[in-house]
């Protein structure tokens, strides 16, 4: 009996392990400087570690050539960026849900640093959650809080205290959403070896 318990024990401690990490690989193409950079990070890591998740971040600087492609579908590629076509100037940023690896957010800097009322890093690293949340949602769909369409003054002003957040829902959203992320990269791993 005490056996079959470690056992389970164990087996769940694998489990959520595998399941609660994603990886970030971060460039910035824009104005932002290594303190903004720093606090977004520092910030998006905080929102996502509230609902259980931790983000592991990969530096690329100004270089793509610094973070190659990866085939982990638990990666994502995230961009802070200066240039932004002219339909997408108006978000905040954007991302690729609805592609076969729904892997990519672009962050449109210019944009950020024009919001009153928050912080450059605090909104930084709260889109990238929320761009995050589409991509591992597999869905451009919005809800409340952190997911809502377009934040008002007073979301500003709470984003800016750290106090907006994701609905239970959309936790637990995101956790099936790399759980079924980490079961495709087992998957592949098991293909692979064969
Ligand atoms: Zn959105």
């Amino acid at each position: 009996m005490r056996y079959t318990w470690t056992l389970v024990t164990l087996m769940s401690a694998t489990v959520w392990a595998a399941d609660s990490y994603l990886v970030v690989q971060l460039s910035n193409h824009s104005a932002a400087t290594r303190i903004e950079i720093a606090g977004a990070k520092s910030e998006a890591s905080r929102l996502l570690s509230v609902v259980g998740m931790k983000i592991r971040w990969v530096d690329c600087g100004r270089n793509e050539t610094a973070c190659p492609e990866s085939n982990d579908p638990r990666t994502f590629v995230v961009s802070i960026e200066e240039m932004i076509p002219a339909r997408l100037v108006r978000s905040l940023g954007y991302s690729t849900p609805l592609t076969e690896r729904a892997n990519r957010a672009v962050i449109n800097y210019p944009r950020i640093a024009s919001m009153p009322g928050v912080s450059v890093e605090c909104l930084i690293g709260t889109v990238i959650v929320h761009e995050l949340a589409h991509l591992l949602f597999r869905s451009s769909d919005h809800g409340p809080g952190l997911m809502k369409v377009e934040w008002s003054p007073e979301d500003m002003v709470r984003i800016g205290q750290s106090r907006l957040k994701f609905s239970p829902e959309q936790a637990a959203r995101l956790h099936d959403g790399l759980r079924s992320r980490a079961e495709s990269e087992t998957i592949l791993a098991l293909n692979r070896d064969r």
